[in-house]
């Protein structure tokens, strides 16, 4: 799962979702750059058994759901975006690391 944050191709600096103008130099040029996880800023639990976090993403901050309380400073994935829809709604889980999956499958 991969968002695309946008780079200012003036400055360098980075926003999400992508704006008219760059915040930092005014340069109206952007360039996507993807990103695939965070580090946890802070989280909030919910009623709903999800929390609310903050997530630092190549120096951009997110809010996010994640459905577990995260501690701060752990590393994020991203599972989920609905980046397409235009709602910015954000799922990260726990598990940063890349996880063996496929390699225990068999060849015959
Ligand atoms: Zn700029």
């Amino acid at each position: 799962m991969t968002i695309h944050l946008f780079r200012c191709q003036d400055c360098g600096f980075r926003c999400f979702p992508v704006r008219l103008a760059c915040r930092r130099c005014g340069g109206e040029g952007f360039e996507p750059v993807p990103a695939t996880r965070g580090r946890v800023l802070g989280a909030t639990p919910t009623s709903v058994g999800v929390a609310v976090v903050d997530v630092d993403v190549d120096g951009v901050r997110l809010v996010a759901s994640c459905p577990v309380m995260p501690t701060v400073g752990e590393e994020l994935r991203l599972a989920a975006s609905s980046e397409t829809s235009g709602s910015g709604s954000l799922l990260f889980v726990p598990g940063a690391q890349h996880t063996p999956a496929q390699e225990s499958e068999q060849h015959p």
